[in-house]
């Protein structure tokens, strides 16, 4: 292979270890990272094996953590203040093995930051309720009261879009929680989750609370799932790996946060700039790849012209290319396979399916920029499928009734944004949309890292994310009852 000049000059390039019980530890194979801007090396993170794995669920099993609630925050809120103290450093190594411009990563480290603070906050909140017996004819003289335990062994897989706030939403609930945790995050981006786990311990967390095994899930994929110590399996990414994880894990609790193909709704009501605004940024922002990412723009015929107008010419505003220049607005898709694939996918809905191409789609290497579609069929593989860049594909819709039809039409149940003003409106979006959230006058993404977040239908299953609801999941929920005269 060819090296560049800064590889030959090793300027940023990471050799690291796995962090098993805190300690670094190395492996005969490695595996690189690299930056898919200009494919320059990144770093090399080892290749673990099963036993590895085996180890770290051995470690975390037998630790029994003893952090009082104030310990729990301090190190939660010092890991918060930490990263933000390294904002610079963190999110250059987020955008150089995620090809996420800098004004991307950069906000990724404040929302992390929102998840350790929330997460220290939440640990004086203790839930437990009483319940009092006599209330019924055959009632006693007796409370019940509930308290929650941690699990103990947790493990955590993460995906690429988000290198450092998805993993923030693993680790920060489980330490709340006492609970030790194995995470195997995405061999695409290991570097920011090596980077976080230092700065976990550096905050005082016990070492043996936290392991980080790198590799390729063919690996040691499988023994992140079966593995009988670990108590549950929490998994972010595709809907693919998510489902096979549902078959493989057996009897096990398990948290599966998977794909979206969250809808914009325009209704002739709205302001359209203010709709185009939001269109446009929840399409690209991220490289439109968020699990709530704005993937179809539905908007009601009478003001689809103008609309779209509207949305070309924020479109073209946008500046797309190197993901290290500070003025960037759109960085690269995370490989030049995905780029391609959403090439593809365009030219299929116009070729095939009778869509316009207005702008974009004029990709080079991992860099697809933002490609405005319009006329989209809804049957198109581009609308159909979770497209994971920053397509702006706009289908045409008769009124509400159409749309909620089109917008239920897919596999996915994530989220969704609608535009319009009216009350019957919003209340039969509220009440027919199949997702798991519905942001009126803002994009799906939106949220506070606190409130309850997930899908339904392929987009997840059971539990739902959020700092609260994670500490939730990661607790087992006890009564006892004493006698009460
Ligand atoms: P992915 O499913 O390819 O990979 C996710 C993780 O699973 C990685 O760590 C990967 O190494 C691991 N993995 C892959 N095969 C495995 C196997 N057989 N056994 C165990 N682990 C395995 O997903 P991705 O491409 O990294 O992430 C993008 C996807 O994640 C998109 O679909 C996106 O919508 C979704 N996502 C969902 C949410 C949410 O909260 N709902 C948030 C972010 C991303």
């Amino acid at each position: 292979t060819i090296t560049t000049k800064s590889e030959r000059a090793g300027s940023d390039v990471r050799h690291e270890y796995l962090r098993i019980a805190g300690k670094k530890v190395e492996t005969k194979a490695r595996l690189e990272v690299r930056f898919p801007w200009d494919n320059r090396l990144v770093g090399t993170v080892p290749r673990a094996t099963p036993e590895l794995v085996a180890e770290a669920f051995q470690i975390a099993h037998d630790y029994k953590p003893k952090l009082t609630r104030y310990q729990r925050q301090q190190i939660l809120l010092k890991t918060a203040d930490l990263l933000v103290s390294r904002k610079e450093e963190l999110s250059r190594l987020i955008t150089l093995e995620s090809g996420l411009c800098l004004k991307d990563s950069l906000y990724e480290v404040g929302r992390a930051y929102d998840v350790f603070t929330f997460a220290g906050q939440l640990c004086m909140l203790d839930d437990g309720q009483t319940f009092s017996c006599d209330l019924t004819p055959h009632g006693k003289s007796r409370k019940i009261f509930t308290l929650r335990q941690p699990l103990n062994a947790i493990s955590a897989i993460t995906p690429f879009n988000h290198p450092l706030n998805m993993v923030a939403h693993k680790l920060a609930p489980a330490f709340a929680t006492n609970n030790c945790v194995v995470l195997k995050p995405t061999e695409l981006t290991p570097l920011t989750a090596l980077f976080l786990a230092d700065t976990l311990y550096e905050a005082g967390l016990p070492p043996e609370m936290l392991s980080v095994i790198t590799g390729n899930p063919s690996d040691i994929g499988d023994a992140m799932i079966v593995d009988p110590r670990a108590d549950l399996v929490t998994f972010t990414g595709s809907v693919r790996v998510g489902k096979y994880i549902a078959e493989k894990a057996g009897y096990k609790r398990i948290v599966l946060e998977l794909g979206g193909n969250d809808p914009l709704i325009v209704m002739e009501d709205a302001d359209l700039d203010k709709a185009a605004e939001l269109a446009v940024a929840g399409a690209t922002k991220n490289s439109g790849q968020r699990c709530t990412a704005v993937k179809r723009i539905l908007v009601v015929d009478k003001v689809a012209d103008a609309f779209v107008e509207r949305v070309l010419a924020k479109a073209k505003k946008l500046k797309a290319g190197d993901p290290l220049d500070p003025e960037t607005d759109v960085g690269t898709v995370i490989h030049e396979r995905a780029a391609t694939l959403f090439q593809n996918r365009v030219s299929e809905a116009v070729a095939r399916h009778g869509a316009k191409l207005l702008h974009g789609n004029d990709r080079q290497g991992a860099l697809f920029p933002p490609t405005v579609v319009d006329h989209v069929d809804p049957q198109a593989e581009l609308v159909r499928e979770e497209t994971f860049g920053p397509a702006i594909p706009i289908i045409r819709v008769k009124d509400i009734h159409h749309a909620i039809q089109v917008s239920n039409g897919t596999a996915y149940g994530l989220s969704s944004g609608v535009c319009t003003d009216r009350l019957d409106y919003i209340t039969k979006f509220v009440d027919e949309l199949q997702v798991g959230t519905v942001n009126v006058w803002e994009v799906p993404g939106y949220r506070i890292e606190m409130s309850p977040f997930g899908g339904i239908k392929d987009s997840g299953l059971g539990y739902k994310e959020g700092v609260l609801e994670a500490m939730k999941s990661f607790t087992n929920v006890k009564t006892w009852s004493l006698p009460w005269p």
